[in-house]
């Protein structure tokens, strides 16, 4: 591991001018990832700023009912709280469906959302050929052992994908990044907090470095209490999402879709939110056709590599598995 200087953050303002203006230097969370990858020298910064004594780990109710998870809640308290388990089930269920009990104890939301991709290219700085982790290098996955990466959204650049299980269902929500920089907070929608690689996969998020994400808010949505949230995966539990849905439907007493939600992880660089699905779906009637129709929509732009290409039947089916257990549950 690179040397490097390690000092505490007393206050939001002070973390973001502690590493204003040095691009080497990275806020610390609960260190799960970035950690890890500074022990393989794949992240070498100079100096970690650490914000973990920052009073950003709160979650409540705002009065207009949106709930607003503070930066610095542990993975494990926002999957318990009462709050996100009743009005948004998909989140405490993805929440739960990653890592380990004791990662999540220490995870944070705000290196959550930031958590690097587990591509195996990138992962491995004795491998020259990674884009992401160094521009300009070449795509190892490409032609090399792609069995994990994406079937949407890919550049020639990069098929790496986003890990998250949580941000799933947080691109489900629709939910806000609140962040504040160096010329105060802004806010930031949840569809264009992370990127697509494109030219530049080594940018994974919208987000200076020397801005700090203060808050995830979530809004209210009623019928997000009508959600699920499933993870395809190698191992019953321990294992990143092969694929994974987050959905959420709105049905009215004949069980026509009045509104619905539907993301994927595992699939893409970034959470995909499945607009084309969610269109097919709003208007119709719950049943297992229009399901499969919706699923059939969203993969019709899919594009599978030597050892990935499963992915796309596989998504179709999860899409259709969690909007039946959406549709079958008791509102
Ligand atoms: C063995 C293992 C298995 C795992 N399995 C899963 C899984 O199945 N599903 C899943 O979703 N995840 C999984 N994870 C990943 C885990 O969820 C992440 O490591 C964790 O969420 C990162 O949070 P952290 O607080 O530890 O972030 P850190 O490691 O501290 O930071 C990660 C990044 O976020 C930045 N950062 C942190 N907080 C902020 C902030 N407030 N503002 C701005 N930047 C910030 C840091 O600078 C760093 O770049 C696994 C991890 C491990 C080690």
């Amino acid at each position: 591991m690179n040397p490097f200087a390690y000092s505490r953050a007393t206050d939001p303002t002070q973390a973001v001018t502690a590493i204003s203006g040095k691009p080497h230097s990275k806020f610390l969370g609960g260190g799960t990832n970035l950690i890890d990858l500074m022990k393989m020298g794949v992240e070498t910064p100079n100096e970690l700023v650490d914000i973990n004594r920052l009073s950003l780990a709160q979650i409540e109710e705002l009065p207009d009912k949106r709930v607003r998870i503070g930066a610095l809640a542990r993975n494990s308290d926002v999957a318990e709280h009462e709050l996100i388990k009743t009005r948004y089930p998909m989140l405490s269920q993805a929440l739960l469906s990653g890592a380990s009990p004791q990662l999540r104890n220490m995870a944070t939301v705000g290196g959550n959302l930031l958590q690097r991709t587990r591509c195996y290219y990138f992962y491995d700085p004795a491998f020259p050929a990674c884009n992401k982790r160094k521009p300009g290098s070449g795509c190892g996955a490409l032609d090399g052992y792609n069995r994990i990466h994406a079937i949407l959204g890919q550049s020639e650049q990069c098929i790496a994908t986003h890990p998250s299980d949580m941000c799933v269902a947080l691109a489900a929500l629709d939910a806000i990044v609140r962040v504040v920089g160096p010329n105060g907070e802004r806010e930031i929608g949840f569809r264009d907090f992370h990127r697509l690689p494109g030219n530049t996969p080594d940018r994974d998020a919208n987000l200076a470095s020397d801005e700090l994400i203060i808050a995830v808010d979530l809004p209210a949505m009623p019928f997000a209490a009508r959600s699920h949230y499933l993870k395809v995966r190698d191992r019953a539990s321990y294992a990143f999402a092969l694929v994974s849905v987050a959905a959420a439907l709105d049905l009215d007493a004949n069980k026509n879709i009045k509104d619905a939600r539907v993301a994927l992880g595992g699939v893409a660089h970034k959470p995909w939110r499945a607009n084309a699905a969610e269109k097919k779906l709003i208007g119709q009637e719950a049943n297992e056709k229009t399901f499969q129709s919706a699923a059939e929509a969203e993969l019709a732009a899919a594009k599978g590599y030597k050892y990935n290409s499963y992915k796309i039947e596989l998504a179709k089916r999860s899409i259709a598995r969690t909007l039946n257990i959406v549709a079958e549950m008791t509102s």
